[in-house]
């Protein structure tokens, strides 16, 4: 499984950072989302991870699994 953010679409609503703080943070320039870790490992992070994505308001982020 693979994150990738599209930080131009991104709009720091932050959603992505409160359903799961061990994938994603905010920069603090502007606010946009920062992947931390885009190759997360296991089950639980992984459904975090398509949680995020399916809460993200602004489809900024996407996942190759
Ligand atoms: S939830 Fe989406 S719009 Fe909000 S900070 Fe994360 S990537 Fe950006």
């Amino acid at each position: 499984m693979r994150i990738t953010a599209d930080t131009d679409k991104c709009i720091g609503a932050g959603q992505c950072l409160f359903t799961e703080p061990d994938l994603f943070d905010q920069s603090e320039a502007d606010g946009r989302v920062v992947v931390l870790n885009a190759e997360p490992v296991g089950e639980l992070l992984a459904q975090k991870a398509r949680e995020a994505v399916y809460l993200c308001p602004s489809r900024a982020l996407s996942l190759a699994e």
